[in-house]
């Protein structure tokens, strides 16, 4: 029998580098902007950072029609999140969410002594009835990843707006939208209405929203993310926040990356258009591939995840396999330049069984 094995230092059997598909982030890089402001941020390193992130949070409050109270700047959206669990979450309470989502939630979940209670994926996505129906009287927070990470799928405006006021007031809904750009494109291509969720921000609804300068910014190596949410809340929150969190070079990447809408339209662009050359060549090879609302796309392999994904890697490739999220046979891969996609799919055509069955 023919193995893999894993050469994590210089994975590629020719020795060039490893192209790297298995977190999601910008393949394009950071915005130029970006890099302008963290050369100049850089020079005042020594120097601790604005601790209330003014200037961005203002920024953001200004972009997103909302009162600076209601922008919470914070290490990473994670950051968001690990400060509402250790706020509202504590042994004898949980939190809710739909089984095969973003990994962080159970981690954080965990760590505040609280549990999680996850519902069963409905054709590959949030099933908002059954989350409805998991809430207890001890459910704190309910997270709705939208679009969902690993499985890509999105909730319309219409389902959360029919959602939430089903949903009891001793709960806050935390709509993690980390790919909003990328979701809003696919939405408007497809003419249906993606989110609503400023709108209930404004209205003060006990729900927080959490975007990224991990994503279509480029940003995810400096750890900077945010949550639009009520006042009081975030106030709590911020009291279990660590001192200086947020880094001055973060902040000022994160102020010029607002500004560079042309970093932000090539990536959703190509996001979109390399999303359908990447479903259609793992289509050709006979994989059931769910279309994707994000920035990459997660198909079944109908074979162990883990061991196809150890020999794409032996071709010079990295892909997440699902195998720990409760999905085996499932692999979820970022959507890159069009020559790493490509690179891809012919690395997928060459390792797996199915493509060795169709050679194409
Ligand atoms: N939410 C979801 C659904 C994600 O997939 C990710 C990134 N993988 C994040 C949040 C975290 O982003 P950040 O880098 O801002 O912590």
């Amino acid at each position: 029998m023919v193995s893999f094995p894993p050469t994590p230092s210089n994975p590629a059997q020719d020795g060039s580098p490893l192209i790297k598909l298995d977190s999601n982030e910008n393949p394009f890089g950071p915005s130029p902007l970006a890099l302008d402001a963290i050369r100049k941020a850089a020079s005042r390193a020594h120097e601790y950072p604005d601790d209330n992130c003014s200037e961005l949070r203002e920024k953001l409050a200004e972009l997103q029609c909302v009162k600076l109270e209601h922008v919470s700047v914070t290490a990473g959206s994670t950051g968001m999140l690990s400060l509402l669990c250790q706020t509202l979450l504590a042994p004898g309470l949980n939190a809710v969410t739909s089984a095969c989502s973003f990994i962080v939630y159970a981690m954080l979940v965990r760590a505040s002594g609280a549990r999680l209670i996850e519902t069963p994926l409905r054709e590959d996505g949030f099933d908002l009835d059954a989350i409805l129906q998991a809430i207890n009287p001890e459910t704190r927070l309910v997270f709705l990843a939208n679009p969902n990470n690993p499985t890509g799928t999105i909730l319309e405006a219409r389902e959360v707006e029919k959602f939430l006021p089903a949903v009891p007031d001793h709960v806050v809904v935390v709509i993690d939208e980390a790919y909003y750009e990328f979701a809003e494109h696919f939405a408007a291509r497809l003419r249906f209405e993606y989110s609503r969720s400023l709108q209930y921000v404004r209205q003060g609804a006990p729900v927080v929203v959490l975007r990224t300068f991990s994503k279509v910014h480029g940003l995810a190596g400096l750890r900077i993310g945010y949550g639009l949410g009520p006042a009081e809340l975030l106030g709590y929150c911020a009291r279990m926040a660590n001192t200086y969190s947020v880094p001055s070079v973060a902040q000022g990447a994160a102020l010029a990356a607002l500004d560079d809408q042309s970093h932000i339209e090539k990536t959703v662009l190509n996001n979109a258009e390399q999303a359908e050359v990447l479903a259609g060549g793992l289509e050709k090879l006979g994989y059931r591939v769910v279309p994707t609302a994000a920035n990459f796309v997660y198909f079944d392999v109908g074979e162990d995840a883990s061991i196809l994904a150890r020999r794409l890697r032996a071709e010079g490739v990295s892909v997440r396999a699902l195998n720990g999220w409760g999905a085996p046979q499932c692999i979820r891969a970022s959507i890159g330049t069009p020559e790493h996609n490509q690179m891809f799919l012919d690395a997928v055509r060459r390792v797996s069984s199915l493509g060795r069955k169709v050679s194409v």
